[in-house]
């Protein structure tokens, strides 16, 4: 497993655009990820399988400053953020023998406006810290006005099997074990769609893992 580490391309850049908290935004040290006050507490979730996810992994229920900093790394880019959860992911994968990573995918509109994928930045990073491949071309979103955080909870598991689908590019997972990786899972019924999705490929097993869950 591979951590990732600040660059001396870090320190140079920081000269320029000073580093800053996610949370708070006061300047911070070129090779810090918060200030002292807005580390979030660290606390590992594992839970029960959902209908089509046989486990579902995140780093911290979505609250206080872990919010934040997620909320903040959908607006930046903070690639050294992504790569820390990716790592502390990994770590809690690490017995889980997972053969491929992929993400949730985002509709196609919304990265085209916001330029960045938190999703995809994250499963790409952690793929390289388990040293596993990563495809992000399985699934693909369709368009739709409205935003999943916009319904709630029952709007959100009924419109959830229709927004996902397998892409031309799908290829067999025939046996294999999928980390299935989102920034936040909130009902579950996101990553419980998609899982549904890997297994009609053929995945024996997939794991949903994200940086936050809504307890
Ligand atoms: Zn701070």
């Amino acid at each position: 497993m591979k951590r990732p580490k600040f660059l001396c391309s870090d320190f140079f850049i920081d000269i320029i655009l000073p580093n800053r908290c996610p949370v708070c935004s006061r300047v911070i040290a070129w090779d810090k990820l918060f200030c002292d006050e807005c580390i979030p507490e660290e606390k590992d979730i594992v839970e029960a399988p959902l209908l089509s996810c046989d486990k579902v992994t995140a780093l911290y229920p979505y609250e206080g400053n872990a919010r934040n900093a997620i909320l903040f790394l959908k607006d930046n880019r903070h690639k050294r953020l992504a790569e820390h959860y990716a790592y502390r992911l990994s770590i809690l994968l690490a017995e889980d023998n997972v053969d491929l990573v992929t993400c949730v995918p985002m509709n196609f509109y919304k990265r085209m406006m916001r330029g960045y994928d938190q999703a995809d930045v994250i499963a790409k990073s952690l793929a390289k810290c388990l040293n596993k491949p990563y495809d992000h071309s399985i699934m693909r979103h369709s368009f739709s006005l409205k935003a999943q955080h916009s319904r709630n909870a029952e709007q959100r598991r009924s419109a959830a099997g229709t927004t996902y689908s397998l892409s031309k590019k799908a290829v067999g997972l025939n046996g294999k074990t999928v980390l299935l990786c989102d920034d936040v899972i909130t009902t579950g019924s996101t990553v419980d769609a998609c899982a549904k999705l890997l297994k009609q490929l053929g995945a024996e097993r997939v794991i949903a893992a994200a940086v936050c869950r809504t307890q």
